[in-house]
C-alpha cells in the first residue's frame, strides 16, 4: 500500500505537471481512487454527463436549426421511452454484471499499489494512444466476427442494433456479454500495456467521449472526427453508417482497419424526412 509519508519526503517532480494534480488525487482522495469501484463510477458517470446535452438536443430536434441541419437521419428523433430503454439496459447491465464482477476481483485480486510518480503529459499521450489502439483493434476483431457468425449476432450483439439511428443513451444500450467484454478490455489493456493508473483514467474519459460521439446522430463539423486530420478517426458519420449498414465500418475509433479490410463505407446523408 502507497506510505503517504514516505511521499511527503519526497522531493518534488518538478518535470511532471501532472505531479500536483497526482498528489491531490493521493493525498485528499485516495480511498476513492484506490477502490476497484474507481473506473466503473468514472466510466459510468462519463456516458451519463457526456449523453446529457445530446439528448436534449434529440428532444428539441428541429427547434434547435443551428444543430439539426447537421443530424444524419433527418427525421429518426429517438423518443423518450428509446432513451429510458436504453438507460435502464446500461444500468441493469451495471447492476447486475459489471457490479458482481468487481466484488469478484476484489475478493481475487489484491489492492493494486499506486505509483508516487505521475506520469508526464508525453507518456500520457503514448500510453494512452497505445490502449487505444490496442482497444480498436480488440473490438475490430470481435466486432466483425459478431456480425459473421449468426448465433453469436442474434445472442449477444444484435441488442447494440435494436436501433439503426443511434442517439446518445444508445452507447451502451448493449447484451451483458458485450459491455463485459469490453469493460474487460478497458481494465485490462492498461495493465498489459503497463501504463500508470493516471493515463488509464484519462483514457477511459476521452474513449467514453469518443463512443458517445460516434453516436450522438449528428456530424457536428466541430467533432474530433473532423479535428484529426486525414479521416484517421471515423466518429459520428462511420458509426452511423454502421447502424444503416451493419456490414461497414467495424472499428470504433479509428479508421485505418475498415480501410485495410475493405470495410470502410462513406456515410450517406439522409436528406428526405423519414417518419
Ligand atoms: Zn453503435
Ligand atoms: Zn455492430
Amino acid at each position: 500500500m502507497l506510505n503517504i509519508s514516505e511521499m511527503l519526503l519526497q522531493p518534488h517532480q518538478g518535470d511532471r505537471v501532472l505531479q500536483p494534480l497526482w498528489n491531490y488525487l493521493l493525498f485528499r482522495h485516495l480511498p476513492l481512487i484506490s477502490s476497484p469501484f474507481f473506473p466503473v463510477l468514472l466510466a459510468a458517470s462519463c456516458y451519463f454527463i457526456c449523453s446529457i446535452p445530446f439528448a436534449a438536443l434529440d428532444l428539441l430536434g428541429e427547434r434547435v436549426p443551428l444543430f439539426y441541419q447537421y443530424k444524419i437521419q433527418a427525421g429518426r428523433q429517438p423518443t423518450v421511452g428509446m432513451m429510458l430503454k436504453s438507460l435502464m439496459t446500461a444500468l441493469y447491465n451495471h447492476i447486475f454484471f459489471v457490479l458482481p464482477a468487481v466484488i469478484m476481483t476484489m475478493c481475487i485480486l489484491p489492492t493494486p499499489i499506486l505509483p508516487q510518480d505521475a506520469p508526464t503529459l508525453y507518456e500520457v499521450f503514448i500510453d494512452g494512444l497505445a490502449i487505444l489502439l490496442l482497444f480498436d483493434t480488440q473490438y475490430y476483431i470481435w466486432h466483425f466476427v459478431h456480425h459473421k457468425h449468426p448465433q453469436l449476432y442474434r445472442w449477444i450483439h444484435s441488442v447494440h442494433h435494436e436501433y439503426m439511428a443511434p442517439f446518445s443513451w444508445s452507447t451502451e444500450h448493449l447484451s451483458p456479454s458485450e459491455l463485459m467484454t469490453v469493460g474487460l478490455w478497458s481494465n485490462q489493456d492498461p495493465l498489459i500495456l503497463k501504463c500508470h493508473p493516471l493515463t488509464a483514467w484519462c483514457v477511459t474519459v476521452f474513449s467514453i467521449w469518443m463512443s458517445v460521439e460516434d453516436h450522438i446522430g449528428y456530424d457536428l463539423p466541430w467533432s474530433l472526427n473532423h479535428l484529426v486530420p486525414f479521416g484517421l478517426l471515423g466518429g459520428a458519420p462511420a458509426h452511423d453508417m454502421h447502424h444503416q449498414k451493419p456490414n461497414s465500418n467495424y472499428a470504433p475509433f479509428f479508421s485505418h482497419w475498415d480501410r485495410l479490410f475493405g470495410t470502410a463505407v462513406a456515410l450517406e446523408k439522409k436528406t428526405l424526412k423519414v417518419l
